[in-house]
């Protein structure tokens, strides 16, 4: 059994080696994103023929223009560094949902959806920003992929890879059900491990520079978020803490202002002090 666990380990780092954009971290790939792409669609699909979009039209065209500036970003970063074939089956789509919930995601591929929820809280286009930077960062560290790799090399083992390597799917789609939409209240993949989190949180602040809003504004973006429902964002246990968050960002703002600066000038404002929204909800399904 060690000897096929070692076989198995050696293949997965002969064949199934990806790396983070931007952060370069080393991760498991063992699904093509062809297939994470096929059945996010699927879910996604099922999700908007329900769901009730917004019709606040201001706030919509808000969501969408903030929505384009981040996959505009994130176009320009992989044209700038030669790596388009790894979002080229991306098609963006922004919605603004009419849901109580603060919340918002992104699946692979590029369909944003953000709940009216949230809106409290971003308060402007930068806030909304740090939010669709967090979720488009997900997106493209494929993220989804990598939890559903983490799955099937847990329950399937070399029988997984076995698949994999002769081309079957059955494993794949097997995976794709438990970790994709069952159990899920809206069609959005189970949620991501903290060390994804914090990476997508750091991905965004640098999405958002790139775009062109200033990432200092997230320090006050997660203030106002932590005091939601009593600074309860430890909804799943595997949410990083409010105060880990913010530090880890104040940490990584300075590497963001360099492409703030690079691309717009030294001209960034100062943050502003957090304002608590007034109108408090506390449903909060997190997802971030
Ligand atoms: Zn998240």
């Amino acid at each position: 059994m060690k000897k096929i666990g070692l076989l198995f380990m050696l293949a997965i780092g002969l064949y199934s080696c990806g790396s983070v954009p931007i952060t370069g971290r080393q991760q498991l790939n063992l699904v093509s994103d062809s297939e994470v792409l096929a059945l996010s669609l699927q879910e996604y699909d099922d999700y908007i023929k329900t769901a009730k979009k917004s019709t606040d039209k201001t706030a919509t065209a808000m969501v969408e223009k903030v929505g384009r500036n981040i996959a505009n970003a994130v176009e320009a970063y992989f044209k700038a560094t030669g790596s388009e074939s790894l979002i080229s089956g991306y098609q963006w789509e922004f919605n603004l949902i009419d849901d109580p919930q603060v919340n918002a995601f992104c699946m692979p591929g590029g369909k944003i959806v953000v709940y009216t929820g949230i809106l409290p809280y971003t308060q402007n286009e930068t806030g909304l920003a740090v939010v669709l930077g967090h979720e488009v960062g997900h997106a493209i560290a494929k993220h989804a992929n990598e939890r559903m790799s983490q799955q099937m090399a847990l329950q399937y083992g070399g029988a997984a890879l076995g698949a994999i390597l002769g081309g079957a799917s059955a494993g794949v789609q097997n995976i794709g059900a438990a970790v994709y939409g069952l159990g899920s209240q809206v069609g959005v993949m189970l949620p991501f491990n903290r060390k994804q989190e914090l990476e997508a949180d750091h991905l965004g602040l640098i999405l958002m520079a790139i775009a062109g809003y200033d990432p200092n504004q997230a320090v006050p973006f997660w203030e106002r978020m932590s005091q939601q429902g009593g600074g309860n964002l430890e909804l799943l246990s595997t949410h990083p803490s409010d105060n880990t968050r913010i530090s880890e960002i104040k940490k990584e703002i300075p590497e963001a202002m360099e492409y703030y600066n690079a691309i717009y000038g030294k001209s960034a404002a100062p943050a502003p002090s957090a304002t608590p929204p007034k109108n408090s909800n506390t449903n909060s399904n997190w997802h971030f």
